[in-house]
């Protein structure tokens, strides 16, 4: 981190399965510096995944309590199936103890953090073309025509919101779109150079 750099709260959001989880591990795995919130969800967890680690995984019952005390600094019902929520008062320390600080959450997430915390900096991971993102969502071709489509449509749908966001990162290379969020974290948006790679 440059000295004298202002700590902020960065948002980074963007379509399903364009890699936002594969490109916060990598930031967490290279960066001990930057602060990654660890969510609350009500889905279950995977096989490896560790509670406190990936997510609190945290009872139905649990995650009303943190709604109903305004414990969440976010929260979304996400893919229809699970609650998803940012504990607020860890935020609130990493920031008040100066650390760069990361939120990876869905749009909905994202644009509630726009209205309490205006000054954060929200970033779009933007797949490299449309064909990428399909292969992506449907790569598997496990799912029925009618859940295709239904992905599909979301995807267009999330697309759309990258006006929304204050810059964007292509998701070519996930290193790379990394690092690019990193020194976005730690050196602001320089103000001569667009961050699209098309730009
Ligand atoms: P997964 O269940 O695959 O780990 O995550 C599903 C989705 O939930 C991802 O799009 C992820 O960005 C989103 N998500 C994870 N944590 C949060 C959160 O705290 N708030 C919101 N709004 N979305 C989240």
């Amino acid at each position: 981190m440059v000295d004298g750099a202002p700590s902020r709260l960065v948002v980074l959001a963007g379509p399903t399965a364009v890699g936002k989880g594969t490109v916060s591990a990598d930031v967490r795995a290279h960066h001990p510096e930057v602060w990654i919130s660890v969510s609350a969800t009500t889905r279950a967890p995977r096989p490896g995944e560790v509670d406190g680690v990936h997510y609190w995984f945290v009872s139905d019952e649990e995650f009303d309590r943190m709604v109903a005390e305004d414990e969440l600094l976010e929260w979304a019902v996400v893919h229809k199936a699970a609650r998803y929520g940012t504990p607020r008062k860890p935020v609130e320390e990493a920031l008040a103890a100066g650390r760069p600080a990361m939120l990876e959450i869905d749009l909905q997430g994202a644009r509630q953090v726009r209205q309490t915390m205006p000054g954060a900096l929200f970033v779009f991971l933007a797949p490299p073309s449309w064909e990428e993102l399909v292969r992506r969502l449907v790569g598997r071709g496990t799912e029925s025509e009618e859940e295709r489509e239904r992905r599909l449509e979301t995807a267009r749908v999330e697309l759309a919101a990258e006006s929304e966001f204050d810059v964007t990162i292509v998701n070519r290379e996930v290193h790379d779109a990394a690092e690019q969020l990193v020194t976005l974290m730690t050196l602001g948006i320089p103000s001569d150079t667009p961050m699209s790679e098309e730009a």
